[in-house]
């Protein structure tokens, strides 16, 4: 029973239900990754500030642990202008992972996004890097702007991608399918439930974070907590600070940012074999959604308890999870 509900979950809730093929799939990502390339383009032109040096694809997608359809996809964005050696000088701020910025002699940013505090008529931190907030707020205003005066839209080899809108700090896509291709009708209602649903067109949202490659690496090896059996993967994916505050509760001066992982972690979850990135996704979906199995097809002891329902299914795909990973 344990199997046929886990099957059911799987299928119905972790694999992409948008071609048996999963060409499409790959279309898309393929035709996502070059429209927001255009877009950053386009807007490098105008503002030089939003030059980008790397788009770097992060996220479930990419861990390959994404459930449901493939409508989100994170990048990280890494400013030229800030990245690269002898370009900043590192000091902490509220803790070893939220650093404070400061932009060494002769480098040059739009001091719109510096610190520009006078006391007594001294400018202090004058070379620091101001909030994050401000930085992202320009990004997202130039992004609208740009979506506003033109339609980007590519074409892939299944379907055609256009912008569609950019929400706060979200773009929003649309992919339209092609090829009209019929799959065989469900007979029943139950089968209906496990067909491959044929996708005709997808909202798909986007998620950009701007960063900073980290200039310093060995620096990282030398943090207490970070663990060295880590170091190639650091050497090799790197980490980036990116623009985000420390904490909600304060404010801090000059402004701290934030050392992220996550191109690493990418590269871990990547690692992980089939069975514990299923594992991973089942749990996922359980967690996630509200779902409506009748507790009795998976109800394992004869015990009845009073939790409700999904708690009781969260309970058993943890049970079921660590089984799995045992075995
Ligand atoms: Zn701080
Ligand atoms: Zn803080």
């Amino acid at each position: 029973m344990t199997d046929a509900f886990v099957k059911y979950i799987n299928e119905t809730l972790c694999e992409f239900q948008i071609e048996a093929d999963r060409v499409a799939t790959s279309d898309i990502e393929a035709g996502i990754r070059t429209i927001i390339k255009d877009i950053l383009d386009a807007i490098k032109g105008t503002v030089p500030t939003f030059e980008m040096s790397d788009v770097i694809p992060t996220g479930s997608f990419y861990e390959g642990t994404k459930i449901g359809a493939p409508d989100e996809f994170d990048f990280m964005i890494v400013l030229k202008q800030l990245t690269g050696p002898d370009k900043l000088n590192l000091h902490r701020g509220c803790s070893d992972w939220y650093p404070q910025i400061e932009l060494k002699q002769g480098m040059v940013f739009s001091r719109k996004y510096m610190v520009n505090t006078f006391i007594n008529d001294e400018q202090r931190h004058k070379n620091y890097l101001g909030s994050s907030r401000i930085l992202v707020l320009y990004f997202w205003r130039e992004v609208r702007e740009m979506l506003k005066r033109k339609t980007f839209s590519i074409d892939t080899s299944r379907g055609t991608i256009s912008s569609d809108s950019c929400q706060k700090k979200k773009l929003v896509f649309f992919y339209k399918h092609k090829v009209k291709k019929s799959l065989p009708k469900p007979k029943n209602e139950a089968e209906a439930k496990l067909a491959m649903v044929f996708v005709e067109s997808l909202k798909i949202g986007v998620d950009l974070m701007l960063a900073i490659e980290h200039p310093c690496l060995e620096f990282i090896l030398q943090l207490p907590g970070f663990p060295n059996s880590f170091k190639e993967l650091l050497f090799e994916h790197k980490c980036h600070i990116v623009a985000k505050s420390c904490h909600k509760d304060h404010s801090c001066f000059p402004a701290c940012w934030f050392i992220s992982f996550s191109t690493m972690e990418r590269e871990l979850m990547n690692g992980m074999n089939e069975h514990h990135k299923k594992c991973y996704r089942i749990l996922k979906s359980l967690i996630a959604s509200d779902i409506s199995i009748s507790w009795k097809c998976m109800n394992l002891s004869s015990n009845e308890t009073s939790l409700p329902d999904v708690d009781k299914t969260r309970f058993s795909a943890v049970i079921w999870i660590g089984f799995g990973i045992r075995h």
